[in-house]
């Protein structure tokens, strides 16, 4: 019998592909199928608060996206305008704005931002009809976006911005939610859908740490690093994501869903 190594032995588990776990038909980088047929590459995009949520909270997702080429879209709702200690709101929005553009650089993705104020997002009729503008230019296939219990409001009105925005276009996508630092922002989180990330780690945490006006380096072991490893254990894998996807993302006429 072959010897079981301590890492067979910790983590044993099947590799899922990306098409596993998002349902859809995986393609190569060089475009040939990895089995079924092939089929349109899906799009994926990821809505996060502030300048370093997307890379922190689905990074490592993103990248495994993007390094088989899929399209992947990195949308801030604010440019981290109060997040700079001692500068401005425009000294610290173009800071951040610059190191998210870097971050998505280091993660193949392309960059949007929403236009909102750090600290001070909304959640008006004007700002939903412009998420609804945004998920209709975009189309994506594959939606994440924050928690909609995190402690942070932005983070909230990002989700709820967002969800919204996923119901009045008939749930065409599918929806997934994020966690930042469960049990410290994330409130009540419990997975459903895990992404082994242990071979994009290190691209992952270079996009994070793009983030430099934020110390992330000396934060991110204790916070996200710590939730990688977890997830992990759970995955049976050294590093993973973890999301919990929106049930019922059946594609619904408006009038069944909108109750407003
Ligand atoms: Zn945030």
């Amino acid at each position: 019998m072959k010897k079981q190594t301590r890492r067979r032995f910790l983590y044993g588990a099947l590799p899922v592909t990306l098409g596993a776990t998002f349902g859809f038909t995986e393609l190569s980088a060089s475009g040939k199928s990895t089995g079924a047929p092939p089929d349109k590459k899906p799009k994926v995009l990821v809505v996060g608060a502030h300048p370093d949520d997307p890379e922190t909270i689905c990074g490592g997702t993103m990248a495994l996206f993007s390094n088989l080429e899929y399209e992947v879209v990195s949308a801030y709702l604010t440019r981290g305008e109060a997040g700079i200690e001692g500068k401005s709101y425009d000294e610290s929005a173009s800071i951040r704005t610059a190191e998210a553009q870097a971050a998505c650089n280091i993660l193949k993705v392309r960059a949007e931002f929403l236009g909102q104020i750090d600290g001070n997002c909304e959640i008006t009729k004007v700002r939903y009809a412009e998420m609804i503008d945004f998920l209709k230019k975009e189309e994506p296939d594959i939606i994440f976006t924050h928690w909609p219990i995190d402690t942070h409001r932005d983070h909230r009105i990002c989700s709820m911005l967002v969800y919204d925005a996923w119901l009045r276009l008939g749930r065409k996508a599918s929806l997934y939610y994020c966690e930042a630092m469960s049990g410290m922002q994330s409130q009540n989180f419990k997975p459903d859908t895990y992404v082994d990330i242990t071979k994009v780690i290190e691209q992952k945490h270079k996009a994070c740490y793009a983030h430099a006006s934020q110390q992330i380096e000396e934060t991110y072991p204790d916070h996200h690093g710590k939730m990688e490893v977890f997830r992990g254990m759970e995955n049976g894998c050294p590093y993973a994501e973890a999301f919990v996807k929106h049930a019922g993302n059946q594609i619904i006429e408006q009038k069944d869903l909108i109750h407003s």
